[in-house]
């Protein structure tokens, strides 16, 4: 049996790190196993559904590389859809009910005041053909709701281990719409059925929707795949917002965030794995394990991932990021990358040490400064030119640390941190050291 998984995205807004998280799980899970990976657009609420949504999600997969063997839109399958209707209504399976959205609502409150859930009551099955015909005539539409049998729904979970409904704490699903547009909770039951799905890996917040489902598989004559339900992921969203512009993939990499740093952080989140800073795929994929993943709501924090892309870059040699630095050479890159935290700080870096109008300088110390100049090393500098520097200053002066370090270091850079200095002497080199110690 070949695994198949999906992961199945509704196009009404941007790929966010929670929905990146169940996708990166099913790609890892399948890529483990040697399986498929299906996108599926689910997109059958054509009033939510937006065509630039669909475009974003793909462009967002593609740049974290989660690449695809297999692409559907439910949006294209209505016909499909329409049978499996046909065949649940032969089967006595689904009924017609009239209410409106008021009538429910009144009919919930009523419930919750006498202490009851909120589960329908299946009034419209105490329908006669009459009242049905008189609705008809008033021009009203109905919509349909699958009948679940009353007895115990189970699986067992790939995380949270068996799993148990009983059939009649669970309201009858609303499978198709007045207008008679079907919903999710069908149409995903028809595409998993007949795109030979194994096993669907989602957030918890789907455990119901499961419930009903494994009800629906069997109706329709098909085996329920396996589940999983991942914990989710929780976040202090005021402080996402403020630092990185939001948790879409898109203000992520706005940010500056590397594909590899998401795929690392989200790959870990809610399992017992240290998060690691892997340069691709590979690594994540043999370390993979479903069973890793644990019950508890996991952590989301932006300033891990913040952490995990400079540990990232790091370590990157300069062919992986070359094609994005074209102002910048594999010197200069070895020379900051330790100290940055997205790939844009290079060029901060590129402009300040060989710019021309920075805030170079430093007038508190100008007797200090004229006095180093007085010292620079003859010859062409290269990595040893600021410790033999600054030894002749130090013996000259008598600084030592900081007293002797951060004037030069402001003076030339305009900044008190950065990159290690002796890279940044030589690069910054003679011409420029000079008219900066004396300014
Ligand atoms: N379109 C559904 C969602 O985004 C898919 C859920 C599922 O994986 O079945 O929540």
């Amino acid at each position: 049996m070949t695994i198949s998984v999906r992961f199945a995205p509704s196009p009404t807004g941007y790929l966010h790190v929670g929905n990146v998280r169940t996708a990166l799980v099913n790609f890892l899970f399948t890529r483990k196993a040697g399986g498929r990976f299906l996108l599926r657009i689910d997109d059958t609420d054509t009033g939510r559904s937006r065509p630039e949504y669909v475009h974003a999600l793909e462009e967002d997969m593609r740049w974290l590389g989660l690449i695809w063997d297999d692409y559907k839109k439910q949006s294209d399958r209505f016909d499909a859809y329409e049978m499996a209707r046909q065949k649940l209504m032969a089967a006595g399976r689904l009924y017609p009910c009239y209410e409106t959205p008021e009538e429910l609502e009144m009919r919930r409150k009523m419930q919750a005041g006498r202490g009851l859930p909120p589960i329908y009551d299946r009034a419209a099955l105490q329908l006669s053909q009459i009242q049905k015909e008189k609705y008809a005539k008033e021009g009203r539409k109905p919509h349909y709701r699958f009948l679940l049998e009353d007895k115990p729904i189970v699986w067992y979970d790939l995380i949270r281990g068996e799993v148990r409904f009983e059939g009649a704490h669970v309201s009858d699903p609303v499978l198709v719409r007045e207008d008679g547009v079907p919903l999710y909770t069908l149409a995903s039951v028809v595409d998993d059925t007949e795109m030979g799905i194994t096993h669907i890996i989602r957030g918890e917040d789907h455990v119901s929707n499961t419930a009903v489902q494994m009800q629906i598989f069997t109706a329709l004559g098909a085996v329920a795949p396996q589940f999983g339900h991942l914990a989710l992921l929780k976040s202090s969203e005021g402080e996402l917002s403020k630092r990185v512009g939001g948790n879409d993939i898109r203000s992520l990499r706005d940010a500056g965030i590397e594909p590899m740093a998401i795929n690392n952080l989200l790959a870990k989140l809610g399992t017992s794995d240290p998060v690691e800073a892997f340069p691709d795929m590979q690594s994540l994929i043999e370390a993979f394990d479903i069973k890793k993943f644990g019950r508890a709501t996991a952590n989301y924090d932006v300033h891990e991932l913040e952490r995990l892309n400079g540990k990232l870059l790091h370590k990157l040699p300069f062919t992986a990021v070359k094609e994005r630095l074209p102002f910048a050479d594999e010197h200069f890159w070895l020379s900051v990358r330790a100290n940055i935290k997205t790939l844009a700080e290079v060029k901060t870096w590129s402009d300040i040490v060989h710019g021309e109008t920075g805030k170079y300088g430093n007038a508190e110390h100008t007797e200090y400064l004229a006095k180093a100049l007085s010292l620079l090393p003859s010859g062409n500098w290269d990595e040893t030119s600021w410790g033999i520097w600054t030894q002749s200053v130090s013996a000259d002066t008598g600084r030592k640390g900081k007293e002797l370090f951060l004037p030069l270091r402001l003076a030339l850079t305009g900044l008190e941190h950065g990159p290690e200095m002796k890279f940044l002497l030589p690069l910054i080199g003679r011409e420029k050291t000079l008219q900066r110690l004396k300014k």
